[in-house]
């Protein structure tokens, strides 16, 4: 059993062919340009969109924990910290301002809807990507739902930060087709952008590549964070020491996270200038005259 907050069907850039992307919620790192904050915790949570809310308090009526409150120029409050998850509130909201993210699946309920669309992997050269969040802080499930993604004949993928004991990387690399392996932040940057070092990850990557496993590197690039000549330098160091790369993908900065971050209560989102088309046209065309494999 696992906390998934999302499974997504028919997705194409996660791996090759069309896919169905199984999201893990829990996550070791806090990037702050996070496209998914709702994944960072390990339990469940409560999401509140004040966009939609008519201030009925229905929610307030039901609520054994008395977590709604408003206040007298009648602005909705939630105390998150009391809130149990009973989903009580998100049943009774007219206007579906409140849901819970996180809903705990074992594999066999998750492997149902998978093998749902098996005949667009089939036909696509698809197949299953396991994602979060982290999918290697889940590792007994990560490694039962791709063993039965494996008993079903699918392709898999697993897109990790790559933080995470070897001892839960290597027992998977029988079945993992394609590692899909980010690439956060040079090394000097690493720690003090995502909370985590850059060391370990390093690490796990090269013994990773030395047992042959196949290997695409994803880069979030965050104008004026992570993007300089030399940041881009270390990933092309970096590709060019692998012997299993196949392709390097490039994630321009969007802040698709923030709307989430703020259906979560939280308040900061990383705010950065959108990369404008020719400097994304100057990443890819400075990776790309580097490295022997496609920049995407
Ligand atoms: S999920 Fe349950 S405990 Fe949490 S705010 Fe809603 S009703 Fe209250
Ligand atoms: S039930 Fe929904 S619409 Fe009514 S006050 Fe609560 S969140 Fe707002
Ligand atoms: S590793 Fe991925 S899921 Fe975790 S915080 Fe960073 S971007 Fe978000």
């Amino acid at each position: 059993m696992a906390l998934i907050f999302d499974i997504e069907k028919f997705a194409v850039h996660d791996g090759p062919g069309i896919r169905t992307v199984v999201f893990l919620k829990g996550c070791p790192l806090h990037c702050p340009w996070c496209h998914n904050p709702e994944s960072h915790s390990f339990e469940p949570e409560l999401l509140f969109d004040a966009t939609k809310c008519v201030g009925c308090r229905r929610c307030s009526a039901v609520c054994p924990q008395a977590c709604h409150a408003f206040g007298e120029d009648g602005q909705h409050h939630i105390d998150r910290k009391r809130c149990l998850h009973c989903g009580r509130c998100t049943e009774v909201c007219p206007v579906g301002a409140l849901e819970i993210v996180g809903k705990p699946m074992t594999v066999p309920q998750v492997m149902e809807e998978v093998l749902a669309d098996k005949v667009f992997y089939d036909h696509s050269g698809g197949g299953v990507t396991i994602s979060g969040g982290e999918p290697l802080a889940h590792f007994d499930f990560t490694r039962e739902l791709l063993t039965a993604c494996k008993q079903a004949g699918l392709h898999t993928c697993v897109e990790t930060s790559g933080y995470a004991p070897w001892t839960q990387i290597e027992p998977l690399i029988p079945l993992v087709d394609l590692w899909l392996w980010d690439v956060k932040a040079p090394p000097e940057l690493h720690e003090a952008l995502v909370g985590e070092p850059y060391a370990p990850i390093v690490e796990n990557l090269r013994w990773l590549d030395a047992a042959g496993a196949p290997t695409a590197l994803r880069c979030p690039l965050i104008p004026g964070v992570n993007d300089s000549d030399e940041a881009l330098l270390a990933i092309v160091n970096l590709a060019n020491s692998l012997n299993h790369l196949q392709q390097i993908a490039l994630e321009p900065y969007h802040p698709l996270g923030e709307g989430k971050n703020a259906k979560l209560g939280k308040k900061e989102f990383y705010q950065a200038p959108f990369p404008a088309e020719e400097t994304k046209a100057h990443w890819r065309e400075f990776l790309a005259q580097r490295v022997q494999v496609p920049v995407k």
